[in-house]
């Protein structure tokens, strides 16, 4: 099995964004040491747009120093580093000490118009690859909101993105903000596709490596929102942010059955065994895992570590190399 370890490197898009050092530079170092002398090599999706708006700030210059020398950390490590859109920081400012990151109507790709969507994705693009020296290859949508695909599809094409793992399988959100609906994707581990990201077309020139899912029951969520109260320690996260609404999921996963990605953040860490299991039962060839340096927990960490540790040898941790 080829495990991909995935890693969206960014700040929290809520009513607090957190602070770089805690949502960003100590987890991620933790995570690099657990991969350290093992063949373990994780991709980043760099929020690209955290970097280009913290450019404009003076104040904000020995952050986005650290967090660029974090960057190349992650090269030199023949991690790989790949590009992570989240469109909103076009509209934010950073004033008082704080970022407001006006999400509204500019949360996903698709609220923007046709220029301004192909500059993003250009000027993006550039500033990573500039940044780490290496080609860039491989996309993931800020929110998973890469729908419709047809209106990104040649801007993607453009700079030589080949490979997308936006795609949950199953995976369903549909809020002010959010505009995912992957309930008719294919039930692939991979698949090649053209224009429609839930439509696989073998001719396609695009590859789509869904982040692979998992059906949790209600009271999974029971816990995981409880156990962050009755035991911080172990469970609070690491980044002190807070998370952009998500509207009513949280009620209705806490009622109903439901599918979600297979991740390392929090609590989901204890499904990762689980999710391999189900991998391999399938007879799937590749599993992508999405995680955030945000998202981890005293507990998660020690879960990923205890995955690692026991598959590294059985099976091969890869990344999407950069080109
Ligand atoms: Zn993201």
């Amino acid at each position: 099995m080829k495990i991909y370890l995935t890693f969206d490197y960014e700040l929290f898009f809520g009513e607090k964004s957190g602070t770089v050092q805690k949502c960003m530079l100590e987890p991620t170092d933790t995570l690099l040491g657990l991969a350290a002398e093992k063949n373990v090599y994780y991709t980043f999706f760099v929020d690209v747009g955290y970097l280009i708006q913290a450019d404009k700030y003076a104040e904000l210059e020995e952050e986005v120093k650290r967090v660029k020398e974090q960057i190349m950390r992650m090269i030199e490590l023949n991690h790989s580093v790949q590009l992570h859109i989240h469109p909103h920081w076009e509209k934010a400012t950073w004033k008082d000490g704080k970022w407001k990151m006006n999400v509204d109507g500019n949360y996903k790709l698709s609220d923007f118009s046709t220029e301004e969507r192909s500059s993003i994705i250009e000027r993006y693009s550039n500033y990573l690859e500039k940044l780490i020296g290496k080609k860039i290859n491989t996309f993931r949508a800020g929110g998973w909101c890469i729908q419709p695909f047809s209106d990104l599809a040649n801007d993607l094409r453009k700079i030589g993105i080949v490979n997308d793992s936006s795609v949950i399988e199953g995976g369903y959100l549909q809020t002010t903000n959010y505009n995912v609906d992957f309930t008719d994707a294919p039930k692939k581990s991979k698949y090649r596709f053209s224009n429609d990201v839930c439509l696989e077309d073998e001719k396609g020139d695009f590859t789509e490596y869904p982040i692979a899912s998992f059906r949790y029951r209600p009271s999974f969520y029971w816990w995981l929102y409880g156990l962050g109260k009755l035991f911080p320690t172990k469970h609070k996260m690491i980044g002190d942010g807070t998370f952009l609404s998500q509207g009513g999921r949280k009620w209705f996963v806490l009622l109903n059955y439901s599918n979600h990605h297979i991740s390392t953040d929090g609590y989901f860490a204890k499904k990762l065994n689980a999710g391999l299991e189900k991998a391999i039962n399938l007879n799937q060839e590749e599993m992508v895992i999405i995680g955030h340096p945000k998202g981890n927990t005293t507990y998660s960490l020690m879960k990923l570590k205890r995955f690692i540790d026991s598959n590294y040898q059985k099976h091969e941790f890869k990344s999407f190399v950069n080109d």
